[in-house]
This record gives C-alpha cells, structure tokens and sequence, in this order.
C-alpha cells in the first residue's frame, strides 16, 4: 500500500476514535473536496484579516489552528477554556494580582483586559469592567443551569473566558466581566510580549519585513509541517512548481506528466531566520540524494529542488550545495538537488486546501529531527 493511503488509514482511525478532537468536533470534519459557506468563510478570513482599533489581527483562528495551541493546556485548564468550565471562587491565581500591566488569552495571546480596568468585586474571580477593546471579546447569550447570563468569549480564539453581568455600579462602564484566573496569562508592564500578543503593525507578520523561499523534498505535508514549527517562518504552503501546465491538480501532478515538483512555500523573516539557515534545515527535512525519490515516494513530482527567488537565494543556494558536498556526509553520495531560478521554473501553484496543513488537521505530526 503507498505511503498515502497508509497515513490517511492512520488518520481517519485516529479521528474516528476522536482523539483530542475538541476542534474537530465543534467543526464536525467537512469533507476536504466540498466549499462549504464554511470554508469559504474560512478562506475568506485568512485572505482579509480582521483588525481591531488597538490594531490586532483578530482573523478567528481555523480549528486545526485552535487544536494545535490547546496542545500546550493543562488538562484542568482545557477543562476551563475549551469545555466552559469554572474554576472556583477565591481560587484563581490572578484574583489578587495588583500588578500594573496586560490579561491576554492564555490560548492565543490576544490582549484582553488591563490591570487599569481591575477591580475588586468581593466575588472571588478577577473583574474587570471593560475589555482592552471591545472586539477582543464577543459575548454570548448562555441559558445553562436554568440561568440567563452572558458568556465571553476570546474573539480571535473562541476560549471561554468567564461571564459578563451588569452588576457594577461602582465602576465606570457598571459591567463586571467575571473571568477565571485560567483563561488569563498576566505580562507585567515593561516585560516582552509574546509575538501573538503584538499589533498587526509591530508584529513579525507585517508583510514589510517577509522573504519567499521554495524548497521540494517529497511530500509536501511534511516538509510544510517541519518548516512550520520553525521559529521565524509565519507561513509554510504545500502546492506544485517547476511544471508546464499552470494550475494542476494533484491528481496530474501524481500522474507525474505536468513535470510540477511538490513545492513548499515559505514566508519568513529575515531578522529571525536566514535563508542559509533555512537552506540547513531543508537538507535535515529530506535526503537530498535520491533521485526522483524521496523514500517510498517515487517519481519527478518528488524530485529534491530549490527554486530561487532572486540572484541572492541563487548565489546562497549554489555555495551551499557545492559546501555541503564538500562535506563527509556527502562524500560518497551525489547531491541531486535541482537549483533553478523561480523565472525558469514558473509559477508557484498552491495546492487544494485539504493538502494544507495536512497534518495538524489530521495527525502524524511530524517532528523535528535532532540537531
Ligand atoms: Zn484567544
């Protein structure tokens, strides 16, 4: 059986026994090949970011997305933030805190209350009587337990925060937003904020400061998904390059007579990752001496190549290759890798969308080989 098949096997046993499926499940798995209005939406939002007046990019996270973040919970706190738990009163972390600085979401780091909007309620959870801005948080009507309250929500990420009741005279607004210690993570005032916590406009993701580099190395997805973990790279697209026809299916593209390699799209910074660097860690994701192969893949659409984008990836890319064969690794093996400018090897083509990402919507993650 191919390599393919076994994985998809793979995956679709591990999504039937539902494992750690929360996402999933709230999205109940489209089929990949149908545009749903809610794929549509989807793409929708990740081609028009939404940005809030404080200047986040506030864009609702994907649910493959959401899942690979609540990786990182506890099994107490996913219970609080993707379950709508409680946690009980007087026991928060945070009720206390008297600090001057910024409550941002524990999932995704999305500003949402200031220390200068705290305010000692007596109810044994931390209040706050506004948001950072009001569209970092979305409220919900909640009728469980026989109640009418209001839920709110992380606007970016959809975590349960905690409830919102009009019950504060004392404050300005009159609004208590009960939150659970659990959904917050606190930045002091002059401590570093995670990158996902910044402006769209001081953020890494400003379109300004990104370099494009492509790289083949066999299948797609794990070449994407390694690439992906790497800090400094923002995207990683799995898609077709170096072909004749444009926009080719993966179906023609398998049948190997389009000449497409599968082609991996990475946008970077520069300040964090370097193109060398990146050239280094493409040579760790595959082998680069196997001809029109890559393991148990074979055909030109696996081919090892590097398309490059300007006369300076050109360079970088041919000293590199000439130096790594001068190494002992290569000494008895033959570096195969194709080198060719994008302008001769011709467009890139993303590929269908249940190719991207394929492995955090669907498992087999791939982990990063040692140093
Ligand atoms: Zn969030």
């Amino acid at each position: 059986m191919h390599k393919r098949a076994l994985i998809v096997l793979f995956a679709t046993a591990l999504l039937a026994g539902g494992a750690g499926a929360w996402a999933l499940r709230a999205h109940d798995g489209p089929s990949p090949d149908t545009n749903t209005p809610e794929i549509t939406a989807m793409k929708t939002a990740t081609t028009t970011p939404l940005i809030s007046k404080l200047g986040h990019d506030i864009t609702p996270l994907s649910p493959a997305r959401i899942e690979q973040l609540a990786e990182k919970l506890s099994p107490a706190d996913a219970k609080i933030i993707l379950n709508k738990g409680t946690e009980p009163a007087f026991c928060g972390t945070l009720l206390d805190n008297k600090k001057d600085g910024t409550y941002i979401c524990r999932l995704c780091s999305l500003p949402l209350f200031a220390s200068n909007a705290k305010f000692d309620s007596g109810t044994g959870w931390p209040s706050f009587f506004q948001p950072v801005d009001a569209a970092h948080v979305s409220e919900h009507a909640d009728n469980a337990y026989g109640m009418k309250r209001t839920e709110i929500l992380c606007a970016r990420c959809s975590a349960h925060l905690g409830h919102v009741f009009d019950d504060a005279p004392q404050t300005p607004t009159g609004r208590r937003h009960c939150l659970n210690s659990a959904s917050l993570e606190f930045i002091e005032k002059g401590a570093d904020f995670p990158a996902a916590a910044l402006p769209i406009s001081t953020s890494s993701t400003s379109a300004a400061n990104t370099q494009t580099a492509y790289f083949a190395g066999g299948c797609f997805w794990g070449v994407e998904d390694r690439f992906q973990q790497l800090p400094g790279v923002i995207d990683a697209v799995s898609g077709y390059m170096g072909g004749k026809n444009p926009n080719p299916t993966y179906k023609q593209v398998c049948n190997g007579d389009t000449g497409h390699a599968e082609t991996v799209k990475i946008v970077y910074d520069p300040s964090k990752i370097s193109y060398p660097q990146l050239l280094e860690k493409f040579f760790r994701f595959h082998n680069p001496t196997q001809l029109n192969r890559q393991g148990p893949d074979y055909g030109t659409q696996y081919r090892s190549a590097i398309f490059a984008t300007d006369d300076a990836q050109l360079a970088a890319a041919t000293a590199f290759i000439t130096a790594q064969q001068a190494t002992d690794r290569y000494k008895t093996k033959k570096i195969v890798t194709q080198l060719a400018p994008v302008a001769a090897a011709g467009e890139f083509f993303a590929a269908e969308d249940y190719h991207q990402d394929y492995h955090v919507k669907n498992g087999g993650h791939c982990a990063l080989p040692e140093e």
